[in-house]
């Protein structure tokens, strides 16, 4: 996708490759915290080149549009979860599941854990200067267990009911389960307990309708999913051996971005050099 760099005002502006604020880069054995988000770890399991040259060189990484259809039915999601918090009831989905003893858990913290940009579940990874982040969408609680349980908002749009077999298992679903993985790790980290299921609440599209008329409608699913982190700490591990390196690791050979990449370099320079 094309991503040009703008200014405040939206002004496109020269764009360098990489971005100016030093401190967004991590110095290979620096001693001062250095933070690393969810998303920043699932990019490092896709691909530790674009990882590495994004989080220690520095490379401004293209970015995408917001997903704000999707935002909005998060958000709208969230307004009536929190409706639900405030007076410690069972959300109306809940309650259609047979979910009847789980509400919303309520923490004066809820609204820094669910803010992806600036806070997020905070965690420092063991002797290590890395603070792992990671936003939640939300947190519910078992009122007999009193266990937590990791909600993540999903939208989509597919022909058909979702089965929750085939939604775990397609294999662009992947990211979603590793997400809900890290985000069990960190809230096990900050000593909570965590139910071993979490749910994935997917609002699906009718694309059936027979017409739009200013009204797109939704069916909702909960999909629990059992969670693993067993195998974070190994990739961790390898993550921050990683960061302390000044080698550039091996990219993704299924990266279309830098099979592009690598087509556009040879066709220039080739021009260049005649
Ligand atoms: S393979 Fe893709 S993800 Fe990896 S460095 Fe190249 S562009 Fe980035």
């Amino acid at each position: 996708m094309i991503d040009l760099k703008r200014n405040s005002k939206k002004k496109p502006i020269l764009a360098t490759g990489l971005r100016t604020k030093s401190s967004s880069s991590y110095n290979p054995n620096q001693k001062q915290d250095f933070k690393i988000s969810r998303g920043k770890f699932s990019n490092f399991l896709t691909c530790k080149r674009c990882f590495y040259l994004d989080r220690v060189k520095g490379f401004d990484v293209p970015g995408t549009p917001s997903w704000t259809l999707n935002e909005t039915t998060d958000f709208l999601l969230k307004k009536e979860f929190d409706y639900c918090r405030k007076k410690q009831i069972p959300h109306r989905l809940l309650i259609e599941n047979d979910l009847n003893h789980i509400v919303p858990f309520d923490h004066p913290d809820i609204d820094n854990w669910r803010d992806s940009l600036h806070r997020g579940l905070i965690l420092k990874y063991k002797n290590t200067n890395i603070i792992l982040t990671g936003g939640v969408d939300d947190i519910w609680q078992d009122t007999v267990s009193k266990k937590l349980i990791i909600v993540d908002y999903k939208s989509q749009a597919k022909n058909g009911s979702i089965d929750s077999k085939e939604y775990l298992e397609d294999p662009y679903h992947e990211a979603y389960k590793i997400q809900m993985d890290f985000y069990a790790y960190l809230l096990s980290g900050m000593g909570f307990e965590v139910d071993k299921y979490s749910y994935f609440l997917v609002c699906n599209a009718r694309r059936e309708d027979r017409e739009f008329n200013k009204k797109m409608n939704f069916d909702e699913y909960l999909i629990p999913y059992k969670w693993s982190i067993d195998w974070i700490e190994d990739k961790l591990n390898e993550m921050v051996l990683l960061m302390n390196k000044d080698k550039i690791p091996a990219s993704n050979q299924s990266c279309k971005n830098c099979a592009y990449s690598d087509q556009y370099a040879r066709l220039i320079f080739k021009n260049l050099s005649e």
